[in-house]
């Protein structure tokens, strides 16, 4: 069709511009113009606004098929009313119809020479496969003829018109009309089933075998079976279908996948989706079109190269379906499965040449990764979509760093380019070598997302849902996925699927995930229970199996192999982004840690310091039995002597313990926190352990079991614990302060450095910290003597994590030096919710809305947030050099970082793996509070502190 010239024929319709103005719903691009830009994606969509950028900017003006966007503001208005559209949106479709029937010079519904368009969703962010699409919309009986006239070839227009029934049937007259197919079995799989029996009875291989008298009487049926199952025939009318196709996108926005999808990615319901109506461009009209996805750089390692993958006579839906193996654009896209098959390069040099030079134009005027997908039709060129493209955390690192250094990209841009958790991508685990040297791999498909992983194999994704709720790690392994399967990708570790290129769903999803999966691995075939497959080799994987998958080298393995820390030493790219990194951020970045082997690990991912070391750590787990035993002794004792004396006994293993871990980090700050849980959580339960302590203490077990009982508290996360510890037992103060003191005492006579900051836990008056304060001085003074040491450098604070706390922080701030807010407590406290019960009722807020998210993941800004907010005020009021910084589980959630720089804290504490996490999104922050300050003046939440870096 794109062969006919531009005949002028005009339209009968009424144009847009009616006698009064309605506001503007709908954008019209093509013919080197375009209504609307690249800046308008709220209103237009993404798709939309790259279609309006690509056809109407003066660098592009690319050859876009016309056609025009239906705005989000109708998909809000649409839900708003009853589902019903605005006044005027008539007129304007019509009036933009009309313009694309003119550049096309064709009309919807001549019977001569008809135009066919797409319908096609688009919302502010890609949601690939989620929403519905409708293609080849304006055929019926009549127009058919007169595209067989245009075209000549009557089995193209046969199959696009059975192609145009089974989607409307499905889309629009099905699940829009929100019909629920009988016994589970679609329309859309009724038509399918059909066309099979076809080509079964025929002895047909593909679909491409059975002729144009053979679709031309499977049209006719398919019509009269969607009559018969949904109860209301195919509407002929072009205008119903472009209507029904309109009404269509806006109901998928609230089908059930794409909720489930929002969800996922966090996307809020009210954007809406817009509605993209296109004219048609043909990839399957022969051996001279075809169709294809491309990027312009490599996203699956970054690399600068132009990387895409294509069919001959083929319709997009062909690429992304992964059910015939696309073929390389170029040498460099070459793969293990496609290797053979001849490149767009060297079949359509013309083609290419110009799709080159357009992908070259497109990444410099975007200053970014583009994907595109591209028609070639009867050997024209069409671009049909271009976007960012998704990518995986290496690749993101890599093109950000090499586009700074290539002056593509500024700096602050090359920070913004890698989202925060896309770092754990390069921090996960990956194959052990040597694990893999020793057993050989039972398949191979195309790597399409790097990194190892291992889980047992299960084969569909409600068997993912559920045996990942009961814990089961699980590897997700299909024929080919389909967005219906996302909530079972999505569990998984890992997915592996037999078909499918690398711009497969499954590729393209687990892409934008950073997920481990391996698409296109013909070497395994499914079997007809869908829960085992067998390989080429003969190995059988039943469901429950464990298999492993080497995601950056596309290799299956049988069983559990060890998984090994990558080495990013070696990671040119990440240490170049870290260094930007470092140089954009304010915050400083400390890590939680308790042991010398954590601290190692922090300074190696970059920490600054640890800015919180739980002393009780050393009670639990490997190493533990004698320090627990001694603490026990102290518990269970009843004279001040006794526990003193157990005490003592104490004190070399807790010295010994920080010691340790403040070597590590070399004079850099660490936040020692005194002894914070109940005691009860300590006293023994084993018989054994109790005689043991019986005989140690010298009294019965029936005196024991009193002690243990007496200590019993009904709700100990609200009881004897923290600071109540200290100002019952001072000793217990006393002993502790002493052995960090005496540890950095040691630490500085033998020429280290060592900086201790003293912390105390659950306070929630100034009295509790002076009253211990008066403990650290007396016992400062006393290590200085016995070391003979003029000073130890050290601070005296305080974690702030009752709400009183931050309440009164002017008051708590006249003793403590420094502040670290304890948002595990201050959530739990703040909202009275128990943080170890949450598991009953949070799932309940999440899916009412009640609250946006986990508040013990992400900081609560609006109710916990203020509470930050007064304390950081209320404390700088009394001590403007007050040091400020978190050590709850938020310090490595990248948004709350980002909260955390602007109320002004000096520095985020996490755990170490996420150190790198919280050093970028650190430095996010800094780049969008400059930003928000040249455009609106300092953010709502700004606070900047005394002195920052410290
Ligand atoms: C906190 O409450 O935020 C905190 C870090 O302490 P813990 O988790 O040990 O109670
Ligand atoms: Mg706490």
């Amino acid at each position: 069709m794109a062969e006919t010239k531009a005949k002028k024929k005009p339209s009968k319709r009424k144009p847009a511009a009616s006698k009064q103005k309605s506001a503007k719903y709908v954008y019209f691009f093509g013919g080197g113009k375009a209504d609307g830009n690249e800046s308008m994606k709220n209103l237009l969509g993404g798709k939309g606004a790259n279609l309006a950028e690509m056809a109407g900017h003066k660098d592009l003006r690319l050859p876009v098929p016309p056609g025009f966007t239906v705005t989000t503001e109708v998909c809000t208005h649409y839900y708003a009313n009853r589902k019903s559209y605005p006044k005027g949106l008539k007129d304007q479709v019509n009036g933009a119809l009309a313009k694309v029937e003119k550049l096309m010079g064709k009309r919807f519904g001549d019977p001569k020479n008809p135009l066919l368009v797409s319908v096609r969703s688009g919302a502010r962010r890609s949601m690939p496969g989620m929403m519905d699409t409708v293609l080849n919309v304006g055929l019926n009986d009549v127009t058919v003829k007169g595209l067989i006239e245009q075209t000549k070839n009557p089995r193209f227009v046969y199959d696009a018109y059975r192609r145009l029934i089974m989607m409307y049937a499905d889309v629009v007259m099905e699940k829009a009309a929100g019909i629920e197919p009988k016994g589970g079995k679609g329309i859309r799989k009724v038509l399918d089933e059909r066309l099979d029996q076809v080509k079964r009875q025929r002895g047909y291989r593909s679909d491409t075998d059975i002729s144009a008298d053979e679709l031309k009487a499977l049209v006719h049926e398919f019509k009269q079976i969607v009559k018969d199952v949904l109860g209301k025939p195919f509407p002929d009318k072009p205008e119903d279908q472009l209507w029904g196709g309109i009404g269509a996108v806006f109901m998928s926005w609230n089908g059930k996948r794409a909720i489930e999808y929002r969800r996922i990615e966090k996307i809020p319901d009210e954007w809406g989706t817009a509605v993209n109506v296109q004219s048609m461009v043909f990839g399957n009209m022969g051996n001279d079109s075809a169709t294809g996805v491309a990027f312009t750089r490599n996203p699956g390692n970054g690399e600068d190269r132009f990387y895409g993958e294509y069919l001959t006579n083929a319709q997009g839906e062909d690429v992304v379906a992964g059910t015939r193996t696309p073929a390389p654009i170029n040498e460099y896209s070459k793969n293990a499965q496609s290797a053979h098959l001849a490149t767009l390069e060297s079949i359509m040099p013309k083609n290419y040449k110009q799709l080159h030079e357009f992908q070259k134009r497109l990444e410099k005027h975007y200053r970014d990764m583009q994907d595109i997908e591209f028609t070639i039709e009867k050997g024209t060129l069409y671009m049909l979509q271009c976007r960012v493209g998704k990518r995986n955390g290496t690749a993101a690192v890599r093109m950000a760093t090499e586009m700074f250094k290539e002056r593509l990209i500024d700096v602050d841009t090359a920070v913004m380019r890698v989202q925060p958790n896309q770092l754990v991508e390069l921090l996960l685990p990956m194959l052990d070598p040597k694990a893999e040297a020793a057993s050989p791999p039972i398949a191979k498909g195309l790597p399409a997302g790097p990194g190892g992983a291992k889980g047992r194999a299960v084969f569909t994704s409600p068997d993912a849902v559920k045996w990942a709720e009961r814990g089961e790690k699980v590897i997700l392994v299909r024929e080919e996925t389909s967005p219906e399967d996302v909530d079972g990708m999505h569990k998984s570790q890992a997915i592996l699927t037999s078909k499918g290129g690398m711009t497969s769903h499954a590729a393209l999803v687990a892409r934008g995930w950073g997920k481990c999966c391996i698409v296109g691995c013909s070497d395994i075939e499914i079997g007809h229970d869908n829960k085992s497959f067998k390989t080429k080799k003969g190995a059988v994987v039943r469901e429950g199996d464990w298999i492993t998958l080497n995601g950056t080298k596309g290799l299956v393995y049988e069983g559990s192999l060890a998984l090994v820390d990558v080495d990013l030493a070696h990671n040119q790219s990440y240490s170049d982004l870290m260094k930007i990194v470092d140089k954009v951020r304010e915050m400083k970045v400390r890590t939680n840690a308790d042991t010398p082997k954590d601290a190692r690990k922090a300074i190696e991912f970059g920490a600054e310091g640890i800015g919180l070391f739980r002393t009780e750590h050393m009670f639990y787990g490997e190493g533990s039995d004698k320090p627990l035993f001694l603490l026990r002794k102290m518990i269970m004792s009843k004279t001040l002597d006794e526990r003193k004396a157990a005490l003592a006994e104490l004190f070399s293993f807790v010295k010994g313990d920080i010691k340790a871990t403040l070597e590590v980090m070399n004079g850099l700050p660490v936040t020692v926190r005194l002894l914070d849980p109940p005691l009860h959580e300590f006293v023994p339960h084993s018989g054994e352990k109790l005689q043991q302590l019986g005989q140690e203490l010298g009294v019965d077990q029936v005196e024991l079991a009193k002690r243990a009982e007496m200590l019993r508290e009904n709700n100990p996360m609200l009881g004897h614990r923290g600071v109540r510890l200290g100002i019952t037992y001072p000793e217990i103060t006393d002993m502790q302060v002493r052995a960090i003191f005496e540890a950095a005492g040691e630490l500085l006579k033998e020429g280290k450095k060592a900086f201790p900051e003293i912390m105390i836990p659950v306070t929630c008056t100034v009295n509790e910290l002076h009253d211990q304060k008066v403990i650290v001085d007396r016992v400062y003074k006393e290590v200085c003597a016995k070391l003979g040491l003029g000073k130890i450098p050290f601070m005296y604070g305080t974690m702030i994590e009752i709400p009183r706390a931050a309440l009164t922080a002017n008051r708590m701030a006249e003793s403590a030096e420094f502040f670290s807010f304890g948002t595990n407590d201050l959530t739990q406290m703040g909202f009275g919710f128990s943080r170890d019960d949450i598991g009953g009722f949070l799932p309940d807020y999440l899916g009412k809305k009640m609250l946006p998210e986990d508040p013990f993941q992400s900081i609560d800004q609006e109710g916990i947030g203020e509470l930050i907010k007064v304390g950081i005020d209320r404390g700088r009021l009394v001590r403007p050099n007050l040091k400020v910084g978190i050590c709850g589980e938020h310090g490595g959630d990248p948004e709350s970082v980002k909260f955390c720089h602007r109320v002004g804290m000096n520095y985020v504490s996490c755990s170490p793996f996420r150190v790198p996490i919280a050093r970028l999104a650190a430095a996010q922050a800094a780049v969008e509070d400059r930003k928000t300050a040249k455009t609106k003046g300092p953010s709502k939440d700004a606070k900047k502190p005394a002195k920052k870096k410290k």
